[in-house]
């Protein structure tokens, strides 16, 4: 089946046309600056490589218009969309059809991730309103934590509060998460039963996965949570935003800003959100990129360690996105955290360089570590086709 994959965000929307069966990508792309002066869209094509089209695209309709004008060369026919959806919310198990119902709920639940899903669901709208005749699949990035267990889930605030407002983790990287799973146990013929799954991009989860089902996750009510991330400061005593608030003289929305786009690496470093900026910086001596370095792996390895303790061990890791996935210097100081638990990896594995999932430890670590490329467009292809197929 070809399935459009549609990440829409406020301002822009990312697409991707892919087979579900070959996992072969025929096009994919980005609108930027939607509803901003200087939009264009970024193409590239199988074969025809990389273009940039400059077109007025004064909002998401106009924005979907072009991309299926653009497909129309490309000979490989839309059969069914897919689109990811930040938050699910309280409705989401799984991946769903998009009816009115559904579509009611992603707006229902918006609140929870503002910048997202309203984007989201109007695109989600436009399109069954454009393509009638297409099948449009909703793919919530929470829905693969919904069912991990209360203890992990539940915040301790008063219950009324926590049921009226819907106060609680839903985690975040889910499709990436469950498509690591899918492919460690392929990959591993079984024999993976307790897998830490840590997503290192520029936002960065863990997830504990017992046998396929989501044990717990780093990040929490919204991707705020968790990791030590490229501009979001993760876990704190959430009595900092009180202080910063009455004493600091901060406003909600200046903290919220602050947290989320100019802490992390960032911050502590002073050069960049950028791993690779980072790790360049502290080779040539910067003493705040190494503190960065070091803030980003011990997070890593501690919460590392919350993660098995969900699920009383732990028997494999897999490192996936940007950073995990290429970063050797990274993986290496993870690994050294971890040292304690048994982990170990093998230098000489880990600078390999592949698409391919592989294993990067020792055959005497205790841990076995694998770097698994993620691919979350192929995920919510597979779950279009499921659905609609
Ligand atoms: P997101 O999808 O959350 O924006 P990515 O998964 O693309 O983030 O990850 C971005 C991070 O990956 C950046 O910190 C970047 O430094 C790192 N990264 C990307 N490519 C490489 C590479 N070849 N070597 C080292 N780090 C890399």
């Amino acid at each position: 089946m070809n399935v459009l994959v549609v990440n829409a965000g406020s301002s822009s929307l990312k697409y991707q046309l892919l087979n579900t069966q070959s996992g072969e990508v025929f096009a994919k792309g980005n609108c930027e600056r939607i509803g901003i002066d200087g939009s264009f869209i970024g193409h590239e094509e199988k074969g025809a490589g990389k273009s940039t089209l400059e077109v007025a695209l004064p909002d998401h309709r106009t924005a979907i218009k072009h991309v299926f004008e653009i497909l129309e060369t490309v000979d490989a026919p839309v059969e069914g969309i897919g689109h990811r959806v930040v938050q699910g919310g309280w409705y989401f198990p799984e991946s769903a059809v998009v009816t009115d119902e559904t579509l009611a709920q992603v707006r229902e639940v918006a609140p929870l991730a503002p910048l997202h899903n309203y984007a989201e669901a109007d695109v989600i709208e436009i399109c069954r309103d454009m393509f009638p005749e297409l099948g449009n699949v909703i793919v919530p990035d929470t829905a693969f934590h919904y069912n991990m267990p209360e203890r992990a889930w539940r915040y301790a605030l008063p219950r009324d509060v926590v049921e009226k407002h819907h106060v609680r983790k839903y985690g975040a990287h889910g499709t990436s998460h469950r498509f690591i799973w899918r492919t460690v146990n392929e990959f591993m013929e079984g024999k993976a039963h307790k897998l830490v799954s840590c997503h290192l991009g520029s936002g960065a989860s863990l997830c504990a996965i017992e046998d396929g089902h989501c044990m717990d996750t780093t990040m929490g009510l919204t991707p705020l949570d968790g990791l030590v991330m490229g501009t979001r400061c993760g876990t704190l005593d959430p009595a900092t935003v009180f202080y910063l608030s009455r004493v600091g003289g901060y406003s909600i929305d200046e903290i919220d800003t602050m947290m989320n786009k100019q802490s992390g690496l960032l911050a502590v470093s002073g050069v960049s959100s950028d791993s690779r900026d980072v790790c360049e910086g502290a080779d040539k001596g910067d003493e705040n990129c190494e503190m960065a370095l070091e803030m980003f792996s011990y997070r890593v390895g501690q919460l590392f360690a919350e993660m098995a303790a969900s699920m009383g061990g732990v028997d494999t890791m897999a490192f996936t996105a940007g950073i995990g996935e290429n970063s050797v210097e990274l993986r290496q100081r993870v690994a050294d955290k971890l040292a304690w638990l048994g982990v170990e990896i093998d230098p000489e594995l880990n600078a390999v360089r592949s698409d391919d999932p592989r294993v990067i430890s020792t055959p005497n670590s205790k841990i076995t570590c694998l770097v698994v490329p993620t691919n979350e467009e192929l995920m919510i292809a597979l779950d279009v086709e499921a659905l609609l197929g």
